[in-house]
């Protein structure tokens, strides 16, 4: 009987040593196993939803990014300059002016003029692109102007033909697109029409017209836009805007830095004359 007792203490030992092994062994894998596990597989969601978006949503079809740049800092490859949007601060000086470098700079760059280093590099380009098409050789007859020169052109325009010939043809100064060192006035060698509205009818003109957005120029003053840029037609007058944003406005056909930014159209200055 004895014995029998001690077998079975035994047996019950050890079947309580098994249990709590047992126990400590189920107790591990629930605290650092099946955690793990779920959290694995809690991971593994938001990719596979991801994949699924992924298969849903199309590929964006275009790289035009409108946050890019601002409209205001006048600076900014983007800025809008216009008779209602002065530039700011007034006095503006852009800092990167270089000489464009054309294969002939006495007759490409008969005054010595200077432009943005982006609008100076795009103007090479678009001269290369030019000579290349056989089209001719590209001039630029204004680039860069301080605030003083614009001064200056404006009042020189005021004392010979008047204030409203002046208010006309000339931006008063800080409304100019040639103080941001982005603009460019072009004509082609031999063409004639320098600064006239008959250069849109010349083959340069034409060439320009079509060709110039691939290398980041829109013809800021187009015909018939007077009542929403404030100027007559200027196809010799280009603005650079970078690539991107003028094949964006080709393809969509707008014809004015107003529209496409939705902006207040500017026929005439916020102030009088005076
Ligand atoms: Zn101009």
């Amino acid at each position: 009987m004895a014995r029998t007792n001690k077998k079975v203490s035994m047996r019950l030992r050890r079947l309580i040593t098994l249990s709590v092994v047992a126990a400590l062994l189920i107790g591990a894998v629930s605290v650092f196993g099946l955690p793990r596990m779920i959290s694995d597989q809690v991971a593994q969601l938001p990719e596979s939803i991801q994949n699924i978006a992924d298969q849903v949503t199309p590929e964006p079809v275009t790289i035009f990014n409108p946050p890019q740049y601002s409209i205001d800092d006048a600076s900014s490859l983007w800025v809008v300059v216009n008779k209602q949007r002065q530039i700011s601060p007034l006095r503006y000086k852009p800092e990167n002016l270089v000489f464009p470098a054309f294969p002939n700079p006495q007759v490409q760059n008969p005054f010595n003029l200077r432009l943005r280093s982006e609008a100076a590099l795009a103007t090479e380009s678009l001269a290369a692109a030019m000579a290349e098409a056989g089209e001719g050789t590209l001039i630029l007859n204004s680039g860069f102007r301080t605030y003083k020169t614009q001064k200056a052109l404006y009042d020189r325009t005021k004392a010979a033909r008047g204030l409203a010939v002046a208010e006309k043809l000339s931006a008063r100064p800080g409304h100019s697109e040639h103080q941001l060192g982005l603009a460019a006035d072009f004509s082609v060698q031999g063409q004639g029409c320098v600064i006239m509205v008959c250069f849109g009818k010349t083959a340069g003109g034409k060439w320009l017209a079509e060709n110039a957005y691939k290398h980041g120029f829109i013809i800021r003053y187009q015909k018939g836009y007077r009542s929403i840029t404030g100027f007559q037609y200027e196809p010799w007058h280009f603005r650079y805007v970078g690539i991107e944003l003028a094949t964006e406005m080709r393809t969509r056909g707008i014809k004015t830095l107003e529209e496409f930014w939705e902006l207040e159209s500017a026929p005439d200055y916020a102030t009088p004359a005076g």
